[in-house]
């Protein structure tokens, strides 16, 4: 049961130092109480009390972690059912099934196919975070020989090692224990030596069993070994009760604050229907409710592109508008003279806008002032993109320095800011460019005479 802040007032040392950032110890409790802060801020309390208070407070379900150096990720962590309660924290990552009874070169184009969906979009990384290498054959030499191949093909992802034999998973960590893999596989038979295994590598455990039950009696087995490192998964291969499980794991840890079931989840897409569209599907459902790892047989740009989407717009905070960072940028190979346009922060805009400017083949630059991260005419009629901001802009990245043009290209659906741009600027000229960003690269083509 959650502790008041009463509760928590009596664990803490009651010297009143102010060290956390508070002006008492039982002002730090209240905010503790409520989640707004955490234990470790006051640096005087005994180790018993943070332990007592970390489990206490911490959120329902557990952050856990997997990979290494740039490529280590957080699963889980999440607070809320629904997306427009409170934002989800932890997206969901996406992996490609590999097993060991694969021919080389089905491997092989795998292999290639993962490797060539690499792309940006508004701001972040597209591919697949993980090579599920699933060991099929038993054999413990062949499956490190696959774990090698994946491992040297795709160096992006982070192996998921997937055996039920605690010998052969030995062998298969070793194998790639610098990429911090996740280690799938954790039964009723097998737990005490798989638990032993994780706990000495720390590495992220994937428990399975047959159904919600027998997977709720596993994991407090586990827990009572001490290992909390988990990512849970039901053995079912039908999706409705794929689908249950799934939601009634992430409403057990929540809604019942029982934090047994307070750990990420793994789907296999994969094991649920053979055809490509129908795994995309399946994927899409449990980006929105609530995998933490989807693992699929395949993928390429038909997949990907809206998968991945969905993914960054269910994992964007609402609250939080995407933005670029403001500055100057060169498109193409824009030189001195060549025109200047300026747009908002808002990032939908500026790869709108860009993408346009980049399909005229005009190279061209874009000034991108601080405009709150909206778009075009809510930032003009909220005044965040006015003829000070962007005056300010100018200033700031020193714009009469770096080019000859002193003519500037605003959007036409603001040309009313024509003259406001005129005060603040006065030696420079305001074109009012193309209402729409589809109609730029005709724009930019007349405009420049090319
Ligand atoms: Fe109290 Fe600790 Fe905060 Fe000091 S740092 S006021 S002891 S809670």
């Amino acid at each position: 049961m959650a502790l008041t802040g009463m509760d928590i007032y009596k664990l803490l040392p009651k010297k009143n130092c102010k060290e956390c950032g508070f002006p008492t110890c039982l002002a730090f409790a209240m905010k503790l109480a409520q989640g707004g802060v955490e234990a470790e801020k006051c640096p005087y309390m005994s180790e018993d009390a943070k332990t007592r208070l970390s489990e206490a407070t911490a959120p329902p379900m557990r952050t856990v972690r997997f990979g290494a150096g740039d490529r280590c990720y957080t699963l889980g962590g999440e607070t809320v059912l629904f997306r427009h309660e409170k934002t989800f924290v932890n997206r969901p990552r996406f992996a490609v099934a590999f097993s060991d009874t694969m021919s080389n070169e089905e491997i092989q184009s795998k292999i290639e196919r993962m490797n060539k969906v690499d792309y940006i979009r508004i701001s972040e990384e597209m591919y697949v975070e993980i090579a599920a290498l699933e060991c099929k054959s038993g054999n413990k030499d062949t499956f490190l020989s696959l774990i090698k191949r994946v491992k040297d093909g795709c160096k992006k992802a982070v192996p998921m090692i997937i055996t039920s034999d605690p010998e052969i998973a030995r062998a298969a960590v070793e194998e790639c224990r610098e990429s911090g893999p996740i280690l799938f596989g954790a039964d009723e038979q097998n737990y005490e030596a798989m638990v032993n295994l994780a706990k000495q590598y720390n590495l992220l455990l994937g428990v399975t069993a047959l159904d919600q039950e027998k997977l709720y009696d596993l994991v407090q087995k586990i827990q009572n070994l001490g290992y909390r490192e988990l990512l849970l998964s039901t053995g079912s291969t039908a999706l409705k009760q794929v689908f249950d499980d799934v939601v009634n794991i992430r409403r057990t840890a929540l809604v019942s604050q029982d934090r047994t079931f307070g750990y990420p989840t793994a789907v296999f897409a994969h094991k649920l229907a053979k055809e490509k569209m129908m795994q995309l599907a399946i994927a899409t459902l449990f980006v929105e409710k609530y995998a933490s790892v989807i693992v699929l047989d395949d993928i390429d740009y038909s997949l990907a592109l809206p998968l991945f989407a969905l993914r960054q717009n269910i994992y964007t905070d609402p609250q939080r508008p995407m933005r670029v960072e403001q500055g100057l940028y060169r498109i193409g190979s824009a030189d001195e003279n060549s025109p200047l346009l300026v747009t908002v922060d808002f990032a939908l805009t500026y790869f709108i806008v860009s993408g346009e400017v980049e399909r005229s083949k005009v190279p061209a630059w874009m000034l991108i002032p601080d405009a709150g991260g909206y778009s075009v005419l809510t930032a003009w009629a909220a005044g965040k993109f006015s003829g000070k901001t962007i005056a300010r802009a100018v200033k700031e990245f020193a714009v009469e320095e770096k080019l000859k043009t002193r003519e500037i290209i605003i959007p036409g659906k603001v040309a009313v800011l024509k003259a406001d741009i005129e005060d603040e600027l006065p030696s420079w000229k305001v074109v009012v460019g193309a209402e729409e960003a589809a109609l730029l690269p005709k724009f930019l083509r007349d405009y420049t005479g090319k």
